[in-house]
């Protein structure tokens, strides 16, 4: 048995393993690379013969976990994709958003170098297109939580609740050969315990080899007031003053995380009644996503829908598709809350409601997700007191204010319960999917208080699993 590392290794995107066991060629995940150090590898040819893979599994829809696999279907890959209900109709909808914008991206470049005279090193064409991700979703096929599917003859893989975002996934695999069996255990993104609408990550008892996360392997959430009281405060202080609510939000759960908090606010009457918009397509088709698949949901949240009062569906909360009513909500007269992507500020119709509001003392900007160095997100969030948008310079008077506590990540001591509830302890553990510090961090406190020895694995390491 073989496994090879091939992102996310020191860095949090790009996630991608290659599993060469029981006689079969499995990869793991195969994510976009969206650090800038690491933009180069997305082109580089894949790193393995599409050709020769049996099987390409996916823990989660994120783009830093499926956004490569258009990519090398277009190199030639033509296995079956395996994973949840949820991820199936995730990716779908991640991989043709992604095409577009490869798509629009190779445009805009063209134009600006033709525009310039210049010529690059080689020609501008997309990362891929949306017939290769259209090739990539016909070949998903999804499986329930908890079933067990016979990959060959001596490997089977099981899908467990992650805890995440929407049908994201524990993969387990168990691999005979020479006679002797193994359990490879890949967390994929470990969420938080008593997070909203999403089930906790499944607690697992047996594991041979771990490949973990570790995100977040060097904090602890914040504690404080819980998030849904601090939305309650920002939307009545706001709706006071007559200003509008402008929240960045990604397009896949943290969207559906504040449309449930709002929702409970709206029932409960902690909030002025007030018109909630949802603005931004795919944003919408994930939320709708959610509604088809109830079931996938937690317990909670059934019994909301149950109760008949479901909880993304409710007075007042208004999803968004067309330009024209996107346009629309500058005319809303009187306080609005206003939702949209994209949830770091670089791009789409979150731009417009920027503009419109940024510069209006009674509007507040706020921010419930991590906002990365250089984006404008950040630059609002860091109080810079003039913003370029769009090609015009504006003047901050909002309010800016920021909610912790959001994240679908889980915390240092989450990912440690998780990897402290294995009965035996694993042979070796590799952690991933975290920035260097927090990967080393973690693998210190996993050494302190679990007395497991870890690895952290550098790009394309390759380990013997015996
Ligand atoms: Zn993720």
């Amino acid at each position: 048995m073989r496994l090879q590392f091939l992102g996310a290794n020191r860095q949090v995107t790009g996630s991608r393993y290659l599993l060469d066991a029981g006689g079969l060629r499995i990869v793991i995940d195969c994510g976009l690379f969206q650090e800038r150090r690491v933009l180069e590898r997305n082109w580089e040819p894949p790193p393995f013969d599409p050709d020769t893979i049996d099987y390409l599994l996916l823990t989660h829809a994120h783009l830093d976990h499926t956004g490569l696999v258009p990519r090398l279907v277009h190199s030639g890959l033509n296995a079956s994709i395996i994973c949840t209900e949820p991820t199936a109709r995730l990716a779908e909808i991640v991989m043709l958003d992604s095409a577009k914008i490869q798509q629009e991206d190779a445009k805009y470049k063209q134009k600006r170098h033709r525009k310039e005279g210049r010529r690059g090193p080689r020609p501008i064409v997309p990362l891929y297109t949306t017939e290769d991700a259209q090739k990539a979703v016909s070949l998903l096929k999804a499986v329930g939580y908890g079933k067990r599917i016979e990959l060959g003859d001596h490997v089977a893989a099981t899908f467990y609740e992650a805890g995440h975002i929407l049908g994201s996934a524990i993969v387990v695999l168990e691999v005979s050969e020479n006679g002797e069996a193994r359990r490879i255990v890949f967390s994929g993104d470990l969420g938080q315990w008593d997070k909203p609408l999403i089930g906790d990550p499944t607690l697992l008892e047996q594991a041979d080899y771990v490949i973990m996360e570790s995100t977040y392997g060097d904090r602890t959430h914040r504690d404080g007031p819980d998030p849904q009281t601090q939305l309650a405060d920002v939307i009545n202080r706001t709706a006071k003053r007559g200003g509008n609510v402008v929240i960045p939000t990604f397009a896949i759960e943290r969207a559906q995380e504040l449309i449930y908090h709002i929702g409970r606010l709206v029932h409960k009457d902690r909030i002025v009644d007030l018109p909630i918009f949802l603005d931004s397509p795919m944003a919408v088709d994930v939320t709708q996503v959610f509604r088809d698949l109830r079931g996938y949901l937690d317990e909670q949240a059934r019994q909301l829908f149950e109760q008949g009062t479901p909880p993304l569906r409710y007075p007042g909360l208004k999803l968004v598709r067309s330009v024209d009513e996107s346009k629309a909500i500058n005319t809303v007269r009187g306080p609005c809350i206003i939702m949209s992507a994209s949830g770091m500020c670089t791009a789409g119709r979150i731009k417009h409601h920027l503009r419109a509001n940024i510069s209006r003392p009674d509007s507040t900007i706020l921010f419930v997700g991590y906002q990365a160095g250089g984006t404008l997100g950040r630059l609002i969030l860091d109080g810079r007191p003039e913003l370029r948008i769009h090609g015009r310079q504006y003047t901050v008077r909002a309010d800016i204010d920021q909610i912790h506590g959001f994240s679908a990540h889980g915390d240092r001591d989450d990912l440690l319960r998780w990897l402290g509830h294995f009965k035996k302890p694993p042979r070796q553990v590799f952690l991933t999917h975290g920035e260097e510090d927090a990967a080393t961090t973690l693998a210190k406190a996993v050494k302190s208080e679990l007395e497991i020895d870890t690895i952290v694995p550098h790009y394309k390491q390759s380990v013997d699993l015996e």
